[in-house]
């Protein structure tokens, strides 16, 4: 559905990712691994469309849409809960969804709104507190349910886990299982590495812009210190 193709991108002059290629699946989970400042959130950022990409290709079901405009992307079916959620603070969680519907059709809202409810009955309760006032583990579902609202068949997620309690990393893992069951494909950044890999197809490792390892989950898995060497823990020697 998805390919890389020798891809740079980064922010004027700074290049921050280079020539990485890599395919995902339609209906797969492809998590992006890696220390802090690798490349994952530019690369999600270049295949949204907010970042310059200096070279190589994006192409989208066959498409080449490496100079489409971000709003444009959403059309295709491209979505972004970003790195810390960037919500709406001050709007209720009703006003937040309306704003990730803002680029399509009003005529299907209550339908998609139906949907993110009924996979977080949650922001049904609160649908009309702010978003300020949520918890950390419902701000990231609202997030997920914004990006819900333009329905998407590509979801880009960055960081869901970061800084929330287990059970609600389950629960919003959980939900995007769910959604991988109906169809969705999902590309995760995702600190966590072992929660990754348990819901992840394929994984791609990048370390300092440069792509270091891409394989299935259960490969990763099976190589345990070296695919943590990759990742740049350093494992306890055998004392
Ligand atoms: P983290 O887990 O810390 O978010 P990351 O793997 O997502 O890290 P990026 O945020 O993509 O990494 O950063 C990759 C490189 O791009 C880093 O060297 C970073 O300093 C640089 N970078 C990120 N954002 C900008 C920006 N707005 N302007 C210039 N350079 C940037």
């Amino acid at each position: 559905m998805l390919r890389l193709e020798n891809l740079n991108c980064g922010y004027g002059s700074v290049e921050a990712v280079h020539d990485i290629s890599f395919d995902v699946a339609a209906g797969s989970v492809f998590a992006l691994l890696g220390p802090n400042g690798a490349g994952k959130t530019s690369t999600i950022m270049a295949i949204m469309g907010h970042i310059d990409i200096h070279g190589g290709r994006i192409v989208l079901d066959g498409a080449d849409v490496t100079r489409r405009r971000a709003i444009d992307r959403v059309g295709l079916g491209i979505a972004l809960v970003p790195e810390g959620r960037q919500l709406f603070s001050d709007l209720t969680v009703d006003e937040n969804l309306t704003v990730g519907g803002y680029a399509l059709p009003l005529a299907r809202d209550a339908v998609k709104r139906d949907k993110v409810f009924s996979i977080f009955p949650r922001l049904f309760e609160r649908r009309t507190q702010l978003a300020g006032s949520l918890s950390g583990g419902e701000q990231q579902m609202l997030a997920i349910g914004r990006a819900l609202m333009a329905e998407p068949r590509l979801l880009l997620v960055d960081e869901l886990s970061l800084g929330l309690m287990p059970k609600m990393v389950d629960l919003c893992l959980d939900a995007l299982m769910q959604l991988k069951r109906e169809g969705l494909t999902i590309v995760l950044v995702e600190q966590n590495t072992a929660r990754a890999l348990d819901v992840a197809d394929h994984v791609c490792v990048l370390s300092s812009g440069i792509q270091v390892y891409q394989g299935t989950a259960a490969e990763a898995k099976a190589s345990g210190s070296m695919f943590a060497t990759f990742l740049g823990i350093n494992e306890p020697e055998p004392s």
